[in-house]
């Protein structure tokens, strides 16, 4: 099918949209088969303690590599699979191999999934969860499940249950880029979130100095503090913005500094210097 079939009449007034419109359409239909052409995998990006640099667990993040295309990155993918109703068979996989992969190691660190509002708006999503817990064998407090402030923001008490139901199975929850979105902060009284991982543009701007962004460090910190959460601070890339994270309380930090996120092997070599573990492969 040629690239102008349909879109001449766009095309000669607005060439970028037009690209960007044919580029969502090509890549939605190769997202379509990414999984059964086994053309996704997991990376694993360690979470260490501020004070310490003790790891606690890794974040898995979403990584797929088209045939032609190349890597694609999940900043531009994840949102198209949600417009396109495929996050949830991409996430339920997502989920299962972190499942899979972090009980085959038999090293006790935690494993953070990223999960989309719009799984967390079906029921069923409970199951999907339970089941990836049976069939791995991972203890449900090694899974924490990551989800952000939008899920608060559609109407209706589905992902609220739903969250509680998960938070039932034993499995952590914790809140992620806190800050970027637009949601009041109520659902914090009602939802039990082990931690608050604070946006990775606040620990750059608290860095650099700005008033506003460590004022915001602060108060996200005590408000964590008060309600029992820890907090995490995402993209830490250099020893100045780790004291500068450490020196506002902020209890784990994440990011370039610490490690980037690694291949399943090498995450599991590093789990396994970290814990002392001598477990076999
Ligand atoms: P996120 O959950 O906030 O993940 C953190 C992102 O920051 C990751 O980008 C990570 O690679 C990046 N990062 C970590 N440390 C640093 C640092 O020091 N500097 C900089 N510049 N970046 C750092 P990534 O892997 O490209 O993922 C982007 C977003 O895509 C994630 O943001 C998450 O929202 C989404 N995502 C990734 N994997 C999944 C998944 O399996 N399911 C869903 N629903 N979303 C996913
Ligand atoms: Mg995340
Ligand atoms: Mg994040
Ligand atoms: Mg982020």
């Amino acid at each position: 099918r040629s690239k102008d079939a349909g879109g001449g009449v766009f095309h000669s007034y607005e060439p970028q949209l037009h690209m960007a419109a044919e580029e969502r359409r090509v890549l939605e239909i190769a997202l379509r088969s990414a999984v059964e052409n086994s053309e996704m995998h997991l990376t694993y990006q360690p979470v260490v303690v501020a004070a310490t640099g003790q790891l606690t667990g890794f974040e898995a993040l979403l990584r797929w590599t088209h045939p032609q295309f190349g890597n694609v990155s999940p900043v531009k993918f994840v949102p198209l699979a949600e417009e396109a109703r495929l996050i949830a068979p991409i996430g339920e996989w997502v989920l299962r191999t972190a499942c899979d992969e972090a009980a085959r190691w038999d090293i006790p660190v935690r494993i953070a999934v990223n999960v989309s509002p719009e799984q967390l708006h079906n029921p069923a999503f409970v199951s999907v969860v339970a089941q990836a817990l049976a069939q791995s064998g991972l203890p449900p407090e090694r899974l924490e499940l990551e989800v952000t402030e939008s899920v608060f923001m559609r109407e209706g008490t589905v992902a609220i249950e739903v969250l509680e139901k998960i938070l039932d199975l034993g499995v952590r929850l914790s809140l992620d880029d806190f800050g970027t979105g637009y949601s009041s902060l109520g659902y914090l009284a009602h939802t039990r979130f082990s931690s608050i991982k604070i946006d990775r543009s606040f620990v750059q701007g608290a860095s650099k100095g700005t008033k506003e962004a460590i004022a915001i460090i602060r108060a996200v910190v005590a408000l964590a503090d008060s309600l029992g959460m820890a907090t995490t601070a995402e993209g830490v890339e250099t020893e100045e913005e780790h004291l500068m994270v450490q020196q506002l309380g902020c209890s784990k930090v994440q990011g370039y500094y610490f490690g980037r996120p690694l291949p399943v092997h090498e995450a599991r070599v590093l789990a396994m210097h970290a814990t002392g573990s001598s477990a076999a492969a």
